[in-house]
């Protein structure tokens, strides 16, 4: 979840604690509970976080789980409040004697909790809009020290605290993450942004066929320029490429990202497919109405991953006829190949007679066939395998070899956005 629009203004420069000189922000995230200790649950809210402080630009430089214990959450504030700006903590918060956050806050800054009215009449009607009534021990989450106010968390009991002193600052959010995230995008977040002078704008390039490292290799200069920067990340649809670019202005930022995103395509070519939200399915879904034409696939190793991809589309029915699914020889039989052609072996030739097989069967204008194998010699889980694509309309006849290796379910989905990259290209060129 991205808080909405840009993805964010960037808190990297911050007053600072000595008497307002500009300082670089540093961020560390503590995450308290002692069932994140015991392996009970998995600590996601420290990488949700992480995530969200790199969009703003904000430098996070530790991370730390502790137990709901006094003392060694005492001794986490104290080397976080030496060595950090910004301090966001999750969890602890709760109106239980192990929820501790609030109290350990106080006794770093050496300030007394005291109940605020307007937190617990919050707290009271809450409890009477589920015709209970508060227990006592929720008077704990109503509490406040001077330097810290209360973040409104219409999710929960719970507020947030966000706490400033002597230039640095705390928030402190429930644990629960739909709580915590919800607090994050309405009031953490938008606080951050207010304390930069820059704001932050970033665009996905997405890329598909060429492999990560050739990808690396063939951006090399870009990937060393800090601003705007350029990063890669591996997905089953292909390797995204962000640029975010770092300016005063937006109307800034986005210049510099246009100048680097015309970079990016001048180097990977048509292996650029889309950008930012844009899907494989969704571009091929608005070529076919486009051109109005309609689609029919038969897939035969991907197991329906197509099909499923395919129809996963908003109002794909307007254009997708839909799939013809063979997990096995006899299924392909069955849905009408010739026997003599099953000959356990995948080929172009099947490949070809499927696609031609899903357009006449489910009276679509362009078909799509798919089929392929694996070998069974796995090098640590890696399979090497060889899928046959093959697209047929009246005016294109095209098959396809692609040989890779990979996980087996990788191999599947990989296989499927082959099939949906070559018939984009193939409508981008119609
Ligand atoms: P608390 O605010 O400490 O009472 O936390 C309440 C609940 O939030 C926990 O029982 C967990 O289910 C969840 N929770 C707390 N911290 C985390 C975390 N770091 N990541 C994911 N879930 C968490
Ligand atoms: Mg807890």
């Amino acid at each position: 979840m991205q808080p909405v629009g840009v993805v964010g203004i960037i808190g990297c420069v911050l007053l600072g604690r000595n008497g307002g000189k500009d300082l670089k922000m540093r961020a560390e995230i503590i995450s308290i509970g002692t069932e994140l200790l015991l392996g009970e649950i998995v600590d996601t809210n420290t990488p949700f976080l992480a995530n969200q402080l790199s969009s703003l630009g904000i430098d996070l430089y530790f991370t730390s789980a502790v137990g709901d214990n006094s003392a060694r959450l005492a001794g986490v504030f104290r080397q976080a409040w030496q060595r950090s700006d910004l301090i966001i903590t999750t969890g602890g918060l709760g109106p239980t004697q192990d929820d501790i956050t609030r109290d350990a806050i106080a006794g770093l800054l050496g300030e007394k909790p005291e109940v605020n009215e307007e937190l617990k009449q919050h707290i009271v009607n809450f409890f009477a809009r589920r015709g209970l009534e508060m227990p006592l021990s929720n008077i704990r989450q109503a509490t406040l020290i001077p330097s810290a106010v209360a973040l409104p968390n219409p999710q929960g009991t719970a507020p947030g605290w966000w706490v400033e002193k002597e230039g640095r600052i705390i928030a402190a959010m429930p644990g629960p993450p739909g709580e915590m995230q919800f607090m994050w995008q309405n009031e953490v977040f938008p606080r951050l942004q207010k304390r930069t002078g820059a704001i932050i704008l970033s665009r996905m390039v997405k890329t598909f066929g060429v492999s990560e490292a050739k990808v690396d290799e063939l951006l090399a200069d870009l990937t060393s320029s800090t601003n705007p920067t350029l990063a890669t990340y591996a997905k089953l649809d292909g390797i995204y490429l962000r640029i975010a670019a770092k300016a005063e202005r937006p109307e800034e930022a986005q210049e510099m990202i246009s100048r680097r995103e015309a970079d990016v395509r001048a180097i990977m070519g048509d292996a650029v497919w889309g950008v930012d939200d844009e899907t494989q399915e969704g571009i091929v879904g608005q070529l076919l109405v486009a051109k109005g034409l309609t689609l029919a696939v038969a897939e035969s190793f991907t197991g329906g991953f197509m099909t499923h991809t395919l129809a996963s589309v908003p109002e794909s029915q307007r254009y997708f006829k839909g799939g013809l699914i063979a997990t096995s020889d006899e299924v392909k039989v069955a849905l009408g190949l010739e026997p003599n052609l099953v000959t356990g072996k995948a080929s172009a030739e099947i490949a070809t007679a499927m696609a031609v097989l899903a357009r006449r069967k489910l009276d679509a204008s362009i078909g799509i066939g798919i089929e392929g194998e694996s070998s069974p010699e796995a090098v640590s889980g890696m399979v090497p395998g060889t899928v046959f694509i093959a697209i047929d309309s009246e005016q294109i006849k095209l098959h396809q070899v692609q040989s890779y290796s990979g996980r087996l379910y990788q191999m599947r989905r990989r296989a499927a956005y082959y099939a949906l990259l070559d018939l984009m290209k193939l409508l981008r060129a119609m």
